[in-house]
């Protein structure tokens, strides 16, 4: 098959890299969280970018989908996300002048745990690496200023991290894909990148009708990374997600519930969310929110045949959890949807070049990389780039799993 673009010229930025006999300096295959991104920061730096995404960007079938993301600066997960965290707020804040739209709202967070638990280790850690503004709170303390979180563990602390907050998923990848476009990227939308093989100086990339020729490719597809990449260890897994009302004559908004991660009394377990926000200036409200701890081995689901349906009984785990932390919730979901959660064995995302430097990689979710995810792009636009990164990123290294 013939390449369907002529090697570009009238639009292409003027110090955008000569692409020669190539349709495009860069192939970025996927737009979803990182995707998106990764297109978006490779194009503000003048690169030739061709952009596939299978679906419509914002779409409800990838790990983007839910109406709200937790954001968080004192990142329990690992320290070296702080200052990715904030590269990625930044970045959001950007995106919301050139879209015009609220994509991020600080209401700072609260994580609560034992003082040995991993939530607390990890975000004290955090915050002692970076010297961030965090507070400590007693059992009593948080009681009184966060009213909506009862029945806490005998000897619980918590941590408030002033910099948290809530983004909004798909509006944010829909401003990236836009900024994007608006830097010069051709986007190509419902169309799946069936295959792509390197050769000779370049990668040739696939789709059902086309055939393209590229230098280099990002391979930001998330639950579907593993069809192009099969020795990463990264593990699509279907997940549900569940809303939650206040009981009559209760109140769970942000102020009394803002962004969280706790223990659960009696139980060994976590579980994270956050409270209502109604509807204003054009933005859709939602209910509180409540999801569990993750915790492995998962199953590999295949990414196209997700069941969709949420079936009776699957909600009663999360239900027992919110009953037992949240008197002023109504345990009964108010609302249902599914994800996909794409993990690695070490629970951090995989990063950068792979054994292959014309291969870059950006997914391995792990159920915490949508903060991060228009920073992550940056760092995939960075290694493409081959610029030095703005944040060390070696734990994130796919190359981490050969050895
Ligand atoms: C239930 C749940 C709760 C979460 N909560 C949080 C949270 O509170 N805070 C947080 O920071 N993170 C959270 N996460 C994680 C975060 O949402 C995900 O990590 C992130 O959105 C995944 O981004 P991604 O770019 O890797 O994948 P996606 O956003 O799924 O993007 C991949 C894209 O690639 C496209 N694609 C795939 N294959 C092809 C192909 N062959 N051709 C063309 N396009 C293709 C897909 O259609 C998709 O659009 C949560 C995840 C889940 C599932």
């Amino acid at each position: 098959m013939e390449p369907r673009f002529a090697p570009p010229a009238a639009d292409r930025a003027t110090d955008a890299p000569d692409v020669g006999t190539f349709d495009a300096d860069v192939a970025v295959i996927g737009l979803g969280a990182v995707g998106s991104s990764a297109a978006w920061r490779l194009a503000a730096r003048g690169h030739d970018v061709l952009g596939f995404e299978q679906f419509e960007p914002g779409h409800a079938w990838g790990g983007s989908t839910g109406a709200t993301r937790l954001f968080r600066v004192a990142c329990l997960e690992h320290p070296g996300l702080t200052p990715i965290a904030r590269r990625a707020r930044d970045l959001w804040r950007e995106l919301e002048a050139s879209s015009g739209q609220t994509l991020f709202h600080e209401t700072g967070g609260l994580m609560i745990g034992p003082p040995d638990s991993r939530i607390i280790e990890g975000t004290l850690r955090a915050a002692e690496a970076h010297d961030l503004p965090v507070e400590q709170l007693s059992a009593e303390e948080i009681a009184r200023r966060f009213p909506g979180h009862a029945r806490l563990n005998p000897g619980d602390i918590g941590v408030w991290d002033p910099e948290a907050g809530i983004l909004r998923p798909e509006a944010a990848i829909v401003a990236a894909v836009d900024a994007a476009r608006a830097s010069g990227a051709r986007i190509l939308t419902n169309t799946r990148v069936t295959a792509f093989e390197p050769d000779g100086e370049g990668v040739t990339v696939r789709t059902a009708d086309a055939v393209y020729r590229v230098r280099r490719v990002a391979v930001t597809s998330g639950p579907w990374i593993a069809r192009f990449l099969p020795d990463l260890p990264v593990t699509p897994h279907r997940v549900v997600m569940t809303w939650f009302r206040a009981r009559e004559g209760r109140e769970a908004d942000l102020d009394t519930l803002p962004v969280f991660i706790r223990s659960v009394p009696g139980r060994d377990t976590w579980i994270w969310g956050h409270g209502a926000m109604p509807a204003a200036d054009g933005a859709a409200g939602f209910d509180a929110k409540v999801g569990p701890e993750f915790d492995g081995p998962f199953d590999a689901d295949d990414p196209d045949a997700i069941d969709r349906v949420v079936h009776a009984g699957e909600t009663d785990g999360i239900s027992d959890l919110v009953a037992a932390a949240f008197p002023d919730l109504d345990p009964e979901p108010s609302g249902v949807t599914t994800c996909i959660m794409t993990h690695t064995p070490d629970g951090q995302f995989t990063v950068g070049p792979t054994a292959d430097e014309r291969i870059v990689v950006g997914g391995g979710c792990s159920g915490h990389s949508f903060k991060h995810a228009s920073a992550l792009g940056e760092l995939v636009a960075q290694s493409i780039a081959g610029e030095p990164q703005f944040s060390d990123a070696a734990f994130m290294d796919p190359r981490r799993f050969a050895s």
